[in-house]
């Protein structure tokens, strides 16, 4: 087999950057929590969904055979609440939003997990699970048929949120139960209250416990030792330190993931909520006003264990980035499709530079993938080779030759490859998305009642503005500079021209 190529992943279990080494060489098996169905997924849970997506066309990509299991968790009190509001059942409640959540995925491009999962339809193995824990010592049933885990029988409980019993426990509120030998244990089953969903077990009609799902579906799907566990860092206590405790007093094999990758939330911004930005909390609002791509963009540009301040300058970033990739992607699809190239030995030495940067970048792009997921970097080294090709294209002379061909064509093939294939943006057609881009600026400018002007309507100003200088007309490039600036636009004179940015 051939080798493949190494990568290094911050564990949360060691809180180090690890290179990553699988069970079973070639093989790669990871589970990622994934969300409750009891109501639309907001735009958090959507990074979720995107960051493990993330992973798992990268180590596809490199060549791992992957198995990836996808929990939806739907069986749960706030469904059994959200039941009742709508006055249904939890099993109508979580079908529905299963639909729901898996519309919302389709439409930001997620590629189909090996398995998705629910509670429903995992009861045997939970129960067979409970059973193992209790025959280990590490459970206990109270008399009221409830099954409780015991924190102080585990082997190192704490070890991955890195805190001992006494800390976590100073942490919490302690719920009251007379009946827990630990106010921390936590329950593996519980018995049902009437009209609750509820299934026949050897401690009487219940339902499992929140905890006890992902272990039973990791190990029936992945075996008892998984290689990469991914959630959200809210998860990391107590829901997958519980699932460590659970796992490895049941399997006797420790440890039951061997590397932990959580990431970071998603917060509001500080900028008061303007109209523009509305009540886009909701992945599902958010893809109908943005698309799938922005979504993308905006939620994997940044590394996955960074926060993202989700705001309007955020959402400006990210029409920015997706509008300079899709720029770039139109004016190689021109020049690689020209019919009659005539070599020509000036644009040789050009263009010769950029198929000597494109494959450096190719390299840095891998590089920065390879480095815990440092998809800001992968992001920058494209952004680094657009600039590059942007000047060796800007001679008409130049792009009217083979080489530049074979520039555009490279380039075109690391924005679909490189780029496309792992972070999943620069694959549209660039005519299209550059019409989307500015259909959603305008609606933006709508909004928000400030009418931002557009990135080329900027760089027709800065141009305008050049000109009125350099036939000393103050007055004019006076009021270009004002103009943008009322408009939300700051603009800067330095040594290599003038350069601009949204206030
Ligand atoms: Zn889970």
């Amino acid at each position: 087999m051939r080798a493949i190529r190494e990568i290094k992943l911050t564990n949360t279990l060691s809180g180090k950057k690890e290179v990553l080494e699988t069970l079973e060489p070639g093989k790669l098996k990871m589970y990622s929590c994934g969300p409750t169905v009891y109501g639309l997924i907001h735009i958090g849970n959507l990074r979720g969904g995107l960051v493990a997506d993330l992973f798992f066309r990268y180590f596809k990509r490199v060549g791992y055979d992957v198995t990836y299991v996808r929990n939806y968790t739907d069986v749960d009190d706030k469904i059994i609440k959200r039941a009742a509001e709508e006055k249904t059942t939890a099993d109508e409640i979580a079908r529905k939003y299963i639909v729901e959540v898996e519309r919302d995925y389709a439409v930001s491009g997620m590629l189909e997990p090996t398995h998705k999962t629910t509670v429903r339809d995992h009861i045997a193995e939970i129960i067979e699970m409970i059973e193992k824990i209790i025959e280990s010592g590490r459970a206990y049933v109270i008399d009221t048929g409830e099954v409780l885990f015991s924190i102080e029988k585990a082997d190192h409980y704490g070890k991955l949120s890195h805190k001992n019993i006494e800390e976590l426990q100073a942490g919490i509120r302690v719920e009251v139960n007379a009946k827990k030998r630990n106010p921390m244990d936590f329950t593996l089953w519980k018995p049902a209250k009437p009209g609750e969903p509820a299934w026949d077990s050897p401690w009487g009609k219940g339902r499992p416990g929140w905890h006890i799902e992902c272990s039973a579906m990791a190990s029936k799907w992945l075996g008892d030792t998984i290689d990469v566990h991914h959630g959200g860092e809210d998860l990391i206590f107590p829901h997958h330190e519980n699932e460590i405790a659970q796992s490895e007093a049941a399997s006797h094999k420790t440890p039951f993931s061997r590397y932990w990758l959580h990431h970071a939330f998603l917060t509001l911004s500080k900028e008061k909520m303007s109209k523009s930005l509305g009540n886009i909390f909701t992945a599902q609002e958010f893809l109908k006003r943005y698309g799938g791509e922005v979504a993308r963009y905006m939620l994997l540009s940044v590394h996955y264990r960074s926060l993202i301040d989700f705001g309007n300058e955020t959402i400006e970033h990210t029409l920015q980035g997706l509008h300079r990739i899709y720029e770039a992607k139109a004016l190689a699809l021109e020049i690689s499709k020209q019919a009659r190239a005539r070599a020509d030995l000036r644009a040789e030495s050009v263009w010769g530079e950029f198929a000597a940067s494109s494959e450096a970048a190719r390299k840095e792009i891998d590089d920065a993938y390879a480095n815990d997921f440092n998809t800001a970097g992968a992001l920058g080294s494209l952004f680094t080779l657009i600039r590059a090709f942007n000047r060796a294209a800007a001679e008409p002379l130049a792009r009217a030759t083979p080489s530049a061909v074979l520039g555009a064509t490279e380039l075109l093939k690391i924005i679909d490859d490189d780029i496309g294939g792992v972070i999943g943006v620069g694959r549209l057609d660039p005519r299209k998305a550059l019409e989307d881009i500015s259909r959603i600026r305008a609606e933006r400018s709508s909004a928000t009642g400030t009418a931002r002007p557009t990135e080329t309507e900027i760089l027709a100003l800065i141009a305008e503005r050049a000109e009125a200088r350099k036939a000393k007309n103050f007055a004019r490039s006076d009021e270009i500079r004002k103009e943008l600036d009322a408009r939300g636009v700051t603009i800067k004179d330095g040594a290599a021209g003038t350069t601009w940015d949204y206030k």
